[in-house]
């Protein structure tokens, strides 16, 4: 069984083929600058283009889509329908949604009879309670708008979980996890009996951990002073807090490594930052779950830097609790939901 998966994100294509017998990638494809000043490769199609495998040779086609909403929980076959819910979210994940959905657009014109996944960043949040998925906003600004936590980098959480579960040898169902993904963007997620039941990314991914770029939790009202006060447009606002905050907003760099070797003042300080906040929301965390079965780190930064995790479980953090660096697979995780999926099982079976 060959399985692909797409990854297209706002100005990148990740394309992997796997064989599903043993996992292996057999051929794999990394576009990066779709669209900048300066690059060859103008758009996703283009992208997909420059492939050197015949798409409608593939088994399943699984796709990444950054924003399911309340509408999609589980992995879902793309038909015309769902092509068009994906459309509606957009509001919801505007720089995301509409490159996974070229993606998916593309893949179909090139094979048109395969079978075809969304596969959410959402979806494994999707069974949050209420108690946690809530802002304490008037509660029609949920009913009527839908304004409420959904949590990202979920495929990564989901398959922390499994490996951990491997790692521990449990059921992933008897496990307490905290899951740090710690990359440029990064999110904690508080796992209970293998269900995902808060994270730290809200309604966007802006909220929560202070970020490469992002400054994650700020008091909401800066918003309105900046705006009414200051007289920032909206679109300079946005910017600043998705592209111009978190690590880069401090010190001027978003890249640890960077970071670690400038060790200035405001490098010092941009780190304290980051640690800090990951440290508060494992604090809450434990305080929600009581018992914690393991802490794991993951992302570019989780898996790489020894000294940020080191910094962040210092004071005896863990208290015995087990910490692993586990790297995580994104895209094979997208390609095992393909296949664990009842129903594609069914329709392929039947074909
Ligand atoms: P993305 O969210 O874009 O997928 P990644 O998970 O690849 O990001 O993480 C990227 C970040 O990981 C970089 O900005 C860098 O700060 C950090 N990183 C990567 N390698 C190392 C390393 N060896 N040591 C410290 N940090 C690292």
């Amino acid at each position: 069984m060959k399985v692909a998966v797409i990854n297209s994100g706002s100005s990148s294509l990740k394309f992997k083929l796997y064989d599903m017998s043993n996992k292996e990638v057999i051929y794999s494809l990394l576009v990066e600058n779709i669209g900048l000043k300066g690059s060859k490769i103008k758009t996703h199609h283009e992208a997909l283009d420059s492939l050197d495998v015949d798409l409608s040779s593939i088994d399943i086609i699984g796709h990444r889509v950054v924003h399911g909403g309340e509408e999609f929980s589980e992995p879902t076959i793309v038909d015309d329908e769902v092509i068009q819910k994906i459309e509606e979210l957009t509001h919801l994940a505007p720089l995301h949604n509409p490159a996974n959905l070229e993606g998916i657009l593309v893949a179909k014109q090139k094979a048109p009879n395969t079978t075809q996944v969304a596969v959410f960043d959402t979806a494994f949040h999707s069974q949050m309670p209420e108690v946690a998925y809530l802002y304490a906003l008037p509660y029609e600004m949920y009913e009527k708008h839908k304004i409420r936590r959904y949590g990202f980098h979920g495929t990564s959480h989901s398959y922390l979980l499994k490996e951990c579960a491997l790692l521990l040898k449990k059921e992933t169902i008897e496990l307490n996890i905290i899951s740090l993904h710690l990359g440029n963007g990064a999110s904690a997620c508080a796992i209970e009996k293998g269900v995902s039941i808060d994270t730290s990314m809200g309604f966007t991914p802006l909220e929560g951990l202070v970020m490469g770029t992002r400054s994650g939790d700020i008091d909401p009202a800066i918003v309105l002073y900046m705006q009414r006060d200051l007289g920032f447009s909206v679109k300079r606002v946005d910017e600043m807090l998705n592209k111009k905050s978190g690590l880069l907003g401090i010190c001027g760099s978003s890249d640890i490594r960077d970071i670690l070797e400038n060790n200035d003042n405001k490098s010092k300080l941009a780190i304290d930052m980051m640690v800090r906040r990951v440290k508060k929301y494992i604090g809450s965390y434990k305080a929600l779950l009581g018992r914690v079965d393991a802490i794991v780190f993951s992302g570019g930064i989780g898996e790489n830097s020894a000294y940020i995790r080191d910094r962040i479980m210092d004071n005896d953090l863990a208290m015995g609790t087990p910490v692993f660096v586990i790297k995580t697979d994104e895209e094979l995780e997208i390609a095992r939901q393909c296949l664990s999926f009842k129903k594609i099982k069914k329709d392929i079976n039947e074909d």
